[in-house]
């Protein structure tokens, strides 16, 4: 399937592409919240987005209540995060992701949460 990785550290976006390749995945990247919100107008067929927390011009928040507004992504969205307070993750999922993965993560652990999110 088609994942849209938004983050803006490009080294890892190579990471994570390079595990969901190894996981069967088409990985595309967004450097950022608005370039994300142009990714996914121009790719119907995404089945997943990963979304950072901190980037610049747009962050993954403002992705959220942006989509959350306007409902153009209709792939469920998962936070990438090294937030690990209980009250930051609640704004996320409150806010609309489905489900959020802790920041450093193995490709178990994707594999697992994409198990979790995607039917
Ligand atoms: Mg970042």
């Amino acid at each position: 399937m088609k994942v849209l990785v938004i983050d803006d550290s490009k080294p890892i976006f190579m990471m994570v592409s390079q595990m969901l390749k190894e996981l069967g995945h088409e990985a595309i990247w967004a450097e950022n919240g608005q370039d994300g919100f142009e990714k996914v107008t121009a790719n119907s067929d995404l089945e997943l987005v990963l979304l950072d927390w901190n980037m610049p011009v747009m962050d993954g928040l403002e992705f959220l209540k942006k989509n959350g507004a306007e409902s153009f992504c209709k792939a469920p969205i998962v936070m990438m995060t090294t937030e690990n307070k209980p009250e930051k993750i609640q704004e996320a999922l409150k806010n609309g992701a489905i489900d959020y993965i802790m920041k450093p993560f193995t490709a178990d652990i994707l594999e697992n949460k994409i198990e979790m999110v995607c039917d």
